[in-house]
């Protein structure tokens, strides 16, 4: 598998929750390409939404971006850091809501960096694109 194919279990279309996720925790994020419009979606959907077309290619997102809109929680749900800072990243095609890892500001460009977990649920993590 090179850095933009996607793995063997998640090809084709109709990309489930629990295959995305798993994608995830391999490290590897995983999107949807509308066949009718060549919308990009950043989370499983059965539908797009910019058409309504319900061919949803899987594909593999870009893995860099930069932050679109940023904001930091501080009542946080029981189990959580104390405070913690989430993203609207721009990857490009698609935006995707993310756990940032870093303290972040709009504009900042930032890499995929795996994930946080809460409950069952895995969500995508991104840092600071390092500098020099
Ligand atoms: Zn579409």
């Amino acid at each position: 598998m090179t850095a933009d194919e996607v793995p063997a279990y998640a090809e084709g279309t109709g990309l489930a929750h629990a295959t995305w996720a798993r994608a995830l925790r391999d490290g590897v994020l995983l999107g949807q390409e509308c066949s009718d419009c060549e919308h990009v979606l950043g989370t499983p959907k059965s539908v797009c939404p910019a058409c309504s077309g319900r061919s949803l290619v899987t594909v593999r997102l870009p893995t860099s971006g930069e932050v679109f809109s940023e904001t930091t929680i501080e009542v946080t749900p029981e189990g959580l850091d104390d405070r913690y800072q989430v993203a609207v990243v721009d990857l490009g095609p698609t935006r995707l809501l993310a756990r940032v890892a870093d303290e972040v500001e709009i504009g900042d460009p930032v890499v995929f960096d795996g994930f946080v977990q809460y409950e069952d649920l895995p969500g995508p993590r991104f840092v600071a694109e390092p500098t020099g």
